[in-house]
């Protein structure tokens, strides 16, 4: 058997000798010689991430992945994978504001610089594009790293207890 194996997310199969190679995850060669080795399915990490930023399921990139707008469905609608195990925490708002800051920073800059708007004007075109933004990014940060948890195997989405 080689490394192109794949198995199915639910199937778990009892490895023999020597199926070590290539796409096995939480495995290692102790394990493998033993024939105690759980083969488990590759989950690539920038399709994830990408399904995630497009606020679909991980696996699928099918089903949506938010039940409105930012709570995590606890299942995907479409293939049914688990997707309740996230922590994305205070991530997706960190990302945010790092990314909206520094564009903010820059086009500030520009803006005053090249055609030096009322001020009254110039705070409320940033206020508006700050927060339209923010508003636009933080679900599809917040996808993403659900997308890096969920390929990386982390919290509750290696099967195991967090
Ligand atoms: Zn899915």
């Amino acid at each position: 058997m080689d490394d192109q194996v794949q198995i199915s997310k639910t199937e778990r199969v009892m490895a023999a000798p020597g199926m070590i190679e290539g796409r096995t995850r939480r495995t290692d060669r102790a394990e493998a010689a033993q024939g105690t080795a759980v083969i488990e399915e590759d989950r690539p990490f920038w399709p994830a991430v990408r399904r995630g930023f497009l606020r679909r399921c991980p696996h699928c990139g099918e089903g949506r992945l938010f039940d409105g707008y930012l709570k995590v469905n606890d299942s995907c609608p479409a293939c049914g994978e688990v997707l309740k195990h996230h922590r994305a925490d205070d991530g997706p708002a960190y990302l945010t504001i790092l990314v909206v800051g520094h564009i903010m920073a820059f086009v500030m800059h520009f803006v005053w610089v090249q055609f030096r708007p009322e001020p009254l004007v110039f705070a409320t075109l940033l206020t508006v594009f700050s927060v339209g933004l923010s508003l636009w990014l933080l679900p599809r940060f917040k996808g993403a790293i659900v997308g890096i948890q969920w390929s990386r195997r982390m919290h509750g989405f290696g099967g195991h207890r967090d």
